[in-house]
């Protein structure tokens, strides 16, 4: 791999505020930030002196910082955007999401996921945990592994007769199996970027045995385990009637707590549940579009960064948002919790935090900062293309990045130094809109059949 060099960039280190580097320089080696700043600069001379290879990147008037992460998004879904507005989360779940995704092959699974990953990067997004669908993940793999994004998924695991429709539902031991079988196949895979996790969908889809079991692997073999949690009052009320427990608390109960564990919402939670979340190390993943759009609530985000739980970003399902864009999901965790408890609520920094450092140790990637011996997951921002100029008003680039600015004043996006994502440039991972609308198409015809 030919060394990149990245100079003359501000610099966006995100390991402390004030870790900002104007004219700044990064060098990356076989995928990993080798030296910053002037060492990057003798390296990079030291290896043109040599007659060796140097890939030069003079991002003059660029911002560089770390890709983002986002911890909560359905690929799956990404097919299935634009469809009913104005539901609640169950109504909508049954009969728009579940019955779309019960109607994927492994041909409309591979071009849903295409399209999400295509504009996860061209969003300046590095990194994704993802919860995937019942059947033909393989599909999700192949085509993450052809997007060069980081991505850990898995099989939505959901087997309860009673809560699922059939044609959304596999056994328990069935559901567990097919796990491992993706891990065999897809675990460490395309130099350890794609990776498997146990993702029961939520306590309501699941039976007592198959999170009991999920749990259990997940800790025996080291994985993370993805599901929602107390996303709506609804649910809530439904696993308290099912196990005589609020929701965060009887997943404790199941084993589905600790660092290795992302709850995506987790927005009706009491004070016990709080508690448990902060003693365990468990992640919150916020979802403020989401939650909006489905009238699910406003997670207490500032309250539980305060009792030491880590909250991370993501954009959910395209259906629900109807966008992938950590850009509107910043603006929105940061702008959110202002109307509750005032400006100072939650600063520019924190959000881009969550969305970079925060997200990256929560998936445990070798991610999240721009500092030496991390992966080189890159984002080239320009300031100057669209509207989010002066920019100059103050020192540090934390606001504009949250308030002003959106994808598209992304130039580039870098996964291990890899270049996945030009502005401006060909991008054959995102589908044709014929390619869309054939798949939409099918996803359409057999809806109708399952339904007779
Ligand atoms: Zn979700």
């Amino acid at each position: 791999m030919i060394p990149l060099f990245v100079e003359n960039a501000l610099v966006v280190g995100m390991t402390k505020v004030s870790d900002v580097t104007a004219g700044g320089h990064v060098l990356v080696e076989d995928g990993v930030i080798t030296a910053l700043h002037g060492d990057a600069e003798r390296r990079a001379r030291e290896i043109a002196a040599a007659g060796q290879p140097l890939e030069r990147l003079d991002a003059r008037g660029l911002w560089l910082l770390p890709g983002f992460v986002q911890t909560h998004i359905h690929l799956c879904q990404a097919l299935l955007r634009n469809g009913p507005d104005d539901l609640p989360l169950l109504p909508w779940l049954r009969t728009h999401v579940w019955p779309g995704e019960a109607a994927h092959d492994e041909a409309t699974l591979e071009i849903s996921a295409r399209l999400g990953l295509a504009e996860l990067l061209a969003g300046g997004t590095t990194a994704i945990l993802d919860m995937g669908t019942v059947r033909h993940t393989d599909a999700v793999f192949r085509a993450a592994e052809a997007s060069g994004l980081r991505v850990t998924s898995g099989n939505a695991l959901m087997d309860d007769p009673a809560t699922n429709p059939e044609n959304l539902r596999v056994g328990t031991a069935e559901s567990l199996e097919e796990v491992e079988r993706l891990a065999k196949k897809w675990h460490g895979t395309a130099d350890g970027k794609l990776r498997v996790a146990y993702c029961p969908r939520f306590a309501v889809s699941c039976t007592d045995r198959l999170l009991r079991g999920a749990a259990a692997r997940a800790r025996a073999n080291g994985f993370l385990v993805h599901t929602h949690a107390s996303e709506n009052a609804d649910e809530v009320a439904l696993v308290m009637q099912r196990t005589g427990k609020r929701n965060v608390a009887y997943l404790d109960d199941v084993g589905i707590s600790g660092s290795h564990v992302v709850l995506a919402h987790v927005i009706h939670t009491d004070g016990a549940e709080r508690a448990l979340l902060a003693a365990r190390g468990t992640t919150v993943a916020h979802c403020p579009s989401s939650n909006l759009k489905l009238a699910s609530g406003i997670c207490p985000v500032p309250e539980y960064r305060a009792q030491g739980i880590r909250v991370t970003i993501g954009a959910d399902g395209a259906p629900c948002n109807d966008r992938l864009d950590a850009f509107t999901e910043m603006r929105l965790a940061a702008l959110l919790p202002k109307v509750r408890l005032g400006p100072g609520a939650l600063s520019a920094w924190d959000v881009v935090r969550m969305a970079t450092a925060e997200g990256a140790s929560a998936l445990r990637l070798p991610t999240g900062t721009l500092e030496t011996g991390r992966r080189a997951d890159l984002l080239l921002l320009d300031p100057g293309s669209g509207f989010a100029e002066p920019t100059t008003w103050r020192d540090d680039p934390y606001g504009p990045i949250v308030y002003s600015m959106d994808r598209s004043h992304v130039v580039a996006t870098f996964v291990d130094g890899i270049s996945r994502y030009r502005r401006g440039a060909s991008f054959p991972l995102k589908p044709s809109s014929a390619e869309i609308g054939a798949a939409v198409a099918a996803l359409k015809r057999r809806r109708l059949e399952q339904k007779r």
